[in-house]
């Protein structure tokens, strides 16, 4: 039997019941289809639970809006919402005199994108504030902080289910068709498949999406990109944090740099470095420890042999190959694509989580007409 549904949103990551959660609150009759048994399984549960500002991405870009503009209601939402978080504050470090012209252009295009409260520190006031760092000079970004991402995905459920929103577990969305109808069919697998016949389908399946898009029939496939796997590998500090604030290194390609987070608890760890791999697999390989010693004694000198324990791992959900160009998120609407009521998100890599209240809109408004 067919069933009939207004809006169905595909993953309960952060970004699919974010989406989820405004579409609800904005009187829309919503289906969340979980192919796990529980919310934020994948991406969402492997990052590093960073509140980005806002610093990197190239002014206009899907990424620098919606951080910036997210970053300010993420912060407002945990308030509201009791959310964990932390304003610890960052530094980014230049470890020689040769990347202090990288450290000026981040804070030239951190100010084009709006972020203007970054501050330059110099030696000794950085060794004032954190004694154990190596490093010629930093930019602190005060509005950078952490957050507890599973009470994040809790609190948009909570708005969502709220709101009428049900969440359909253990239901992999398997295939779709554009039907003549108008109705986005939805095929789901798992112990009840079904079919929904869906006004309105966003695509939020973080590293399956363009797998779940090639599988719509009526969808063209150049509006489809492939997908690429660039695992991230954190390993964490066995004792006491050496830092109060984040320390990032400069960038580099595909990633931030092995730069150090805190998490709630108090506890360090580096990470995530960057690892192509062609299939999913989350194991993290002890020996890329050695990468990590070289690379966090660049900042932080004293690290001792053996204090780094392998830790966890996320896929980045890249659309480029490696060494080619970083992409944008793309978020590819109807306007886009030419099939009506589908939205599929597709590279929704970092700062996704930091975006996720910003990005729901952007959604939210490429279905206002629908
Ligand atoms: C290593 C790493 C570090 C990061 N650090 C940060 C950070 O510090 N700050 C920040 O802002 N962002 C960070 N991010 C980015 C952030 O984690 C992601 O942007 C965000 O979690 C993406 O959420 P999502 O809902 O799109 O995807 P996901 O969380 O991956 O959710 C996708 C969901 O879709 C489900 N699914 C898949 N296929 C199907 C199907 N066929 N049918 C039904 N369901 C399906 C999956 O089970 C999953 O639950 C990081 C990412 C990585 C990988």
């Amino acid at each position: 039997m067919t069933e009939r549904i207004e809006c169905a949103v595909i993953g309960a990551g952060v970004v699919g019941l974010a989406v989820a959660r405004t579409m609800a609150m904005a009187g829309r009759e919503v289906i969340i289809l979980e192919a796990a048994d529980a919310i934020g399984t994948g991406g969402s549960s492997r990052n590093s639970e960073v509140i980005h500002a806002g610093i990197y991405y190239p002014t206009g870009s899907v990424k620098a809006l919606t951080c910036v503009e997210g970053r300010h209601r993420l912060y407002e939402y945990c308030e509201s919402h009791g959310v964990a978080h932390r304003n610890c504050q960052k530094l980014i470090v230049a470890t020689d005199t040769d990347q202090l012209d990288t450290l000026e252009g981040i804070r030239r295009t951190a100010a084009e994108n709006g972020v203007t409260d970054l501050t330059w520190i110099e030696q000794p006031a950085l060794r004032e504030m954190e004694p154990a760092l190596r490093a010629v000079a930093a930019l602190l970004s005060p509005s950078t902080g952490i957050i507890d991402s599973h009470g994040l995905m809790l609190a948009y459920q909570g708005d969502a289910e709220d709101a009428g929103a049900v969440i359909a577990f253990n239901t992999p969305v398997t295939r779709g068709t554009a039907a003549a109808d108008g109705a986005l069919h939805l095929e789901t697998g798992g112990e009840q498949p079904m079919t929904l016949a869906c006004d309105m389908v966003v695509n939020c399946g973080g590293l399956h999406a363009p797998d779940i898009a090639n599988r719509i029939d009526g969808l063209p496939a150049e509006h489809v990109p492939a997908a690429y796997y660039a695992k991230g590998n954190y390993f964490t500090l066995s004792g006491k944090a050496p830092f109060s604030r984040l320390i990032y290194p400069v960038p580099e390609q595909a990633g931030l740099g092995v730069h150090l987070t805190l998490d709630m608890g108090g506890q360090a760890r580096f990470g995530p470095d960057v690892e192509w791999i062609d299939e999913i697999d989350y194991e993290v390989d002890p020996r890329r420890g050695d990468v990590f010693y070289d690379a966090v004694r660049r900042y932080w000198p004293q690290l001792e042999d053996g204090a780094l324990q392998p830790g966890y791992s996320g896929i980045r959900p890249k659309i480029q190959a490696p060494g080619e160009p970083a992409r944008d998120f793309v978020i590819s609407g109807p306007e886009d694509h030419g099939v009506a009521g589908l939205v599929n998100m597709f590279g929704i890599e970092s700062p996704g989580l930091t975006s996720s209240l910003a990005l729901a809109d952007a959604v939210a408004g490429r279905l206002t007409d629908q």
